[in-house]
């Protein structure tokens, strides 16, 4: 038996659970359906085959979660946090023991390929564990005494909050957003990406099954603009931790005014690589390659532009057209598979629309820039070459596995080039030349910046973007910087002059 034919009879066995109900909500410990009873349809980008209904909710839902958050949160944010830490660990615990399920249903609601999930499901666990080991060490402060005062600051848990959450990668995003949440003893309500619900029922079951007391973690599914726009507007919510388009997340802003919402947001990229002719080219085509073609390009962090030096620009780009051209594209449970379909429908026209924009524009399409098959959503890896910073294909965010290459001649040339976008997410510089790391480093406009390698995600290390790329930075203690609030607390050590008013 094929490993292909072997995963999709686990796969098989592992969806049956969401056959009668399919994905409901969880709110107080109880799993039930939207209370309007209304569901709408989730199908896999694989074969647009119909994988089971989801429920619609509305405010009212919402509403019930937010209730359920505010009477857990006095209980979970008092509770020692070394017991915290044992429940996470327990959760992590949970993950790993369910990490095929998770990364099988992974890979048929999202069409991400088995080679990437298996890694992304345990990836999940790695961040509990990782704040869980933080939780005892999270309302720690300084003391930071003046002439007359002892001042002591602490920091503590700001209340329930909401995580709004994409479909690109959901599992680990989603456990990215709420452990930290979940570790500094705030409440959580989640309301995951409409097209990808599956994992995020099984990360809330996992939680219960850990000794999450219930309603420490509420499930909401929904429409974005139904569920995720009453949860940003909730007044018990008091902060929103959102990662999804850049578009949302003002849209967001906008939503969360009247209620003063704390926002977080995680939000698109236009990412370039820069490859200067000093570089080891065979590692910057290997890393370029794989962060634009990896998880289908549905990466926040994908180097999307490649900028190549001029002098080595027709080696490079010929060898890069040879490996984009032999990219496996197949079904995302085939273990040999590196790229299988997109998302959904409306993402798949989104991502071909652009060839017709790259032919339009002048660029030339050096490989792919066409549909695989005839059913679910499969693209060839697309490369553009011959194309300009100014064009719509180097400008937009395109979310697919394609890549457009621009040339430059100095240095200047290049950062000017690179800066040219509204995003700032990451950007990965190729140089041996220590001097010019160090200057195009310190002026690239970018949250994240790796030199000589890919994205290799170091948790304690600050996460996020500048200009349209977000807000606020997730990782270390950073997170939780946004999940709770600092107190300061003067104590007098005498008997200062206090000036007498009315005396
Ligand atoms: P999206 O913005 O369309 O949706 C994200 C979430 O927001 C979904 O759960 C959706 O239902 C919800 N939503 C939509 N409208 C809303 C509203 N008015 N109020 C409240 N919630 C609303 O994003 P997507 O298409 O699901 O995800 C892809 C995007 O996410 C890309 O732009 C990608 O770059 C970005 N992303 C960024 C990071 C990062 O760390 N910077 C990581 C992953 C993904």
């Amino acid at each position: 038996m094929s490993d292909l034919t072997q995963n999709t009879e686990k796969l098989t066995s592992y969806l049956a659970r969401f056959g009668a109900d399919g994905v409901q909500n969880h709110i107080a410990g109880k799993t039930l359906p939207a209370a309007s009873g209304k569901v709408f349809d989730n199908a896999s980008p694989v074969d647009e085959s119909h994988i089971c209904t989801v429920a619609q909710s509305d405010g009212t839902d919402i509403g019930a979660a937010a209730q359920a958050a505010k009477a857990a949160f006095p209980a979970w944010r008092d509770m020692p946090a070394t017991e915290r830490r044992a429940i996470l660990h327990r959760i992590a615990d949970g993950i790993v023991a369910r990490a095929e399920e998770i990364a099988f249903c992974e890979c048929w609601d999202t069409g991400q390929a088995i080679r990437f999930m298996s890694k992304a499901a345990l990836r999940g666990a790695a961040n509990f564990r990782f704040f869980a080991d933080r939780a005892p060490s999270a309302r720690d402060g300084q003391m930071l005494p003046s002439p007359t005062l002892m001042n002591v600051t602490t920091r503590l848990p700001i209340g329930p909050v909401g995580v709004i959450t994409p479909w690109n990668t959901p599992f680990m995003l989603s456990t990215w957003k709420i452990a930290p949440a979940l570790a500094a003893g705030c409440t959580v309500v989640h309301k995951p990406a409409e097209f990808s619900p599956l994992t995020a029922q099984l990360l809330v079951e996992i939680a219960q099954e850990a000794g999450l007391p219930p309603g420490v973690w509420n499930l909401v599914n929904g429409l974005g603009e139904e569920a995720g726009k009453a949860l940003t507007e909730h007044p018990d919510i008091k902060a929103i931790a959102f990662v999804g388009e850049s578009r949302t997340g003002s849209m967001i802003m906008k939503q969360g005014a009247d209620t003063l919402k704390r926002v977080h947001f995680e939000l698109g990229g236009k990412n370039p690589v820069i490859v200067f002719d000093d570089a080891d080219l065979d590692r910057a085509l290997d890393a370029a390659i794989f962060m634009i073609y990896s998880l289908n390009g549905e990466r926040c962090t994908s180097s999307s532009r490649l900028l190549v030096q001029s002098n080595i620009a027709d080696e490079f780009l010929a060898k890069l057209k040879a490996r984009v051209d032999n990219i496996r594209v197949g079904h995302p449970l085939d273990p040999t598979t590196e790229v299988g379909p997109l998302i959904h429908k409306t993402h798949f026209d989104k991502v071909v629309s652009f060839f017709d924009k790259a032919r339009a524009e002048g660029a030339t399409i050096a490989a792919g820039g066409e549909r695989v098959g005839d059913k679910g959503y499969y693209v060839r890896p697309t490369l553009f070459t011959d194309a300009r910073n100014d064009m719509a294909i180097a400008q937009e965010e395109i979310f697919g596995p394609v890549l457009t290459a621009i040339t430059f001649d100095t240095e200047k040339d290049a950062l000017r080039i690179a800066n040219d976008t509204p995003y700032g997410l990451t950007g990965y510089v190729w140089t041996n030349d220590l001097t010019r790391a160090l200057r195009f480093t310190n002026e690239l406009e970018a949250g994240m910046i790796w030199v000589n390698s890919e994205n290799v995600r170091h948790l304690p290390t600050p996460f996020g973007g500048v200009k349209a790329s977000g807000i606020g930075r997730d990782g270390g203690d950073w997170s939780f910087d946004f999940y709770m609030e600092q107190k300061h607390i003067g104590f007098a050590t005498g008997q200062h002059k206090i000036p007498r008013l009315g005396a």
